[in-house]
């Protein structure tokens, strides 16, 4: 059995790869494969109209808020939020709160559109900052921030971190996360958000689609040279249909969605990953030669990172993982160490395995 704990593109559900193989060159008796369709045929637009039905579904989108399937990755976004949202003020500002590598990107890129005001930053991202309402800007187009740092596995739900407190922005600012390693992973409040948007290829399906949930009254802000393919309210008015969307990848993440509503739907996933979470952290706190450098407080239940107190034991640690069958646990090469990515498609047991290897090898070594 093989197990991998890639952070992305990642594993998916190995019901939704059979499903995928057995109608891959012929999808359900039409004679053709998906990925052959037009876009505009009447097979393709059930696979387009159900996959949008059923990511409503599983998230409980709100009716005043669009869903868009669109290209382009969350690096993507990163340029084409504020082409979308700048475009009612002259000098406009954005906030970022800068909690690990992907934000800061988020700000790096959103230099090119506006003036950025970093809310908060770390000197570490080992925790997501407080943010009280002085920090923020009072005029800012919108404040980003990422809900769940894939890098330094770093997680908070805005929702959470303002009934601690800890988020001072006032209901009527406009929020914007980029969720792209844990959309689907737990139930979310969309009235705390204005826009969310996730690449697929973590914890939606295979890499090429990017989705986007943008409520309706901020489909009206975008800069005049925002390209049209890009634009929100262009897309959103052809249901995502205004050019050739990601056909496959479409296909690929409705199976997925398929496949989360048979496991009971985000709250029985949320629930599942909780669990998973724990065994882990659990293992990596009760042992003498793992550690875990984030604040428990926010300690991602997507994407684990954890080092060895002994470098040197790095690449045997990882010889005996690959024995055991767990794939692609080196760290981001930013980090070090080890990292694990444990998104919905990872079962209980793949975590059992690992942390046995993990006691095995520590055992062994140590
Ligand atoms: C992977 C990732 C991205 C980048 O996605 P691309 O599809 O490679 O552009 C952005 N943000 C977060 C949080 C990610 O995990």
């Amino acid at each position: 059995m093989i197990y991998n704990f890639s952070a992305g593109p990642a594993m998916l559900p190995p019901e939704v790869l059979q499903q995928a193989a057995q109608e891959m060159s012929d999808w359900r008796g039409c004679g053709i494969s998906v990925m052959e369709m037009s876009h505009r045929s009447s097979h393709y637009d059930q696979i387009h109209q159900q996959a949008l039905a059923d990511f409503r579904t599983l998230l409980n989108v709100p009716a005043n808020y669009r869903v868009l399937f669109m290209q382009g990755g969350g690096l993507g976004q990163n340029a084409i939020v504020p082409l979308n949202l700048c475009g009612k003020q002259r000098d406009a500002i954005v906030d970022v709160v800068v909690s690990g590598g992907w934000s800061a990107k988020s700000a790096q890129e959103a230099h090119a559109y506006a003036r950025v005001n970093v809310v908060a930053q770390p000197e570490k991202f080992t925790v997501f900052p407080d943010c009280p309402s002085e920090r923020f800007s009072t005029n800012a187009a919108y404040a980003h921030v990422c809900t769940n740092e894939t890098v330094h596995g770093v997680e908070v739900l805005i929702e959470d971190a303002r009934a601690r407190g800890a988020w001072g922005l006032a209901k009527e600012g406009v929020v914007v996360a980029d969720m792209s390693s844990h959309i689907l992973s737990r139930p979310i409040d969309f009235t705390q958000y204005g826009v969310i948007f996730a690449g697929a290829q973590k914890n939606i399906g295979c890499a090429g689609l990017t989705i986007v949930v943008v409520r309706d009254d901020l489909l009206d802000r975008a800069r005049a040279d925002c390209p049209s393919a890009f634009h929100w309210q262009t897309v959103a008015a052809q249901n995502s249909l205004y050019n050739t969307p990601p056909t496959y990848a479409i296909y690929i993440a409705g199976l997925v969605f398929q496949w989360l509503l048979k496991q009971g739907g985000v709250a029985a996933m949320a629930a599942r990953n909780q669990v998973k979470a724990q065994l882990l952290y659990d293992t990596i706190d009760a042992s003498a030669l793992y550690f875990s450098s984030v604040d428990p407080q926010f300690r991602s239940r997507m994407n684990v990172p954890f080092f060895l107190r002994n470098d040197n034991l790095n690449a045997a640690f990882l010889d005996a993982a690959k024995e055991a069958g767990l794939l692609s646990l080196k760290g981001h090469k930013s980090l070090g160490g080890m990292r694990a990515s444990i998104y919905n498609a990872m079962p209980i047991e793949g975590v059992r395995a690992l942390v046995e290897m993990m006691r095995h090898f520590e055992q062994r070594f140590f």
